[in-house]
């Protein structure tokens, strides 16, 4: 009995040492690649479970603050501050090209975001410009959204990337037309009165409910090919969505905030 426990104790602190290495070798890749380096491996292709869940949007939890629900566009608005411009199709949001990105009235740090997206069916173009959008945690952090199926980019470049950072862990995108999820955890930055950095922003993400960045550290804001330093900003900001121009759909979005 006693040799159990010592087994059973032992297996969980290897285990914690386990993800600590993980995670530290996940930074430590950041020093052998270059923001969007096309010779960084890929993550390897994966089919998620239960994708019947998909074909209709489930219900938020109840203290969930639901920012589109597939009736109005009012949490939105466009970058000068007036009404978003993207459409409302059949219940989803969708990317008006040229229109600019859109981001929430309200503000939000800390938190849990639940996004659900679908790509451009049939896919036009191909690499970056394929079903290219983003969710920018804080309008600073983009967790990118592209059609990763069957389409050649680099690695930190595709759907469930941490953009110009970290790959996803592996590739587990539906095709083009078909619903994903993304569930995201969130911890924005802390910067002292001085600007100093506190500590940085942290994410965990799941997309089609398997895990594709596992409590990554940020370097700062996702970039195009640069890693610039943090800046200092509020504890809350908006939540944005990309426009890049092609027509991607977005339905059932809600978060809930820690403390
Ligand atoms: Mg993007």
């Amino acid at each position: 009995m006693r040799f159990v426990i010592l087994m059973a104790a032992f297996s969980v602190v290897t285990g914690l040492a386990q993800s600590a290495d993980e995670s530290a070798d996940r930074e430590k890749a950041l020093k052998r690649w270059k923001a969007n380096d096309v010779t960084r491996p890929v993550p390897p292709v994966i089919t998620p479970g239960t994708p019947s869940m998909r074909e209709k949007p489930g219900a938020p939890p109840s203290d969930a603050v639901v920012l589109f629900d597939g009736k109005d566009l009012s949490q939105w608005q466009n970058n000068k501050g007036g009404p978003a411009r993207w459409k409302l199709v059949d219940g989803a949001l969708v990317v008006a090209p040229g229109t600019g990105d859109i981001h929430t009235r309200q503000a939000f740090g800390d938190c849990q975001l639940h996004v659900e997206w679908a790509e451009p069916n049939p896919p036009q173009e191909t690499d970056q410009a394929r079903g290219n959008s983003g969710v920018y945690l804080m309008s600073r952090y983009e967790l990118q959204v592209l059609d990763s199926y069957q389409n050649k980019t680099y690695a930190d470049g595709q759907a469930g990337a941490i953009y110009g950072q970290f790959p996803p862990l592996v590739n587990v995108s539906l095709p083009p037309g078909v619903w994903q999820t993304y569930d995201v955890v969130f911890h924005g930055p802390r910067f002292a009165a001085d600007g100093k950095l506190l500590r940085p922003a942290r994410i965990t993400v799941l997309q089609n409910g398997v895990l594709v960045e596992d409590n990554v550290s940020l370097t700062g804001p996702t970039d195009y090919q640069a890693r610039p330093p943090y800046k200092p900003h509020p504890e809350k900001m908006p939540l944005l969505l990309q426009d890049h121009d092609q027509p991607v759909r977005f339905r059932n979005i809600w978060i809930r905030e820690l403390n």
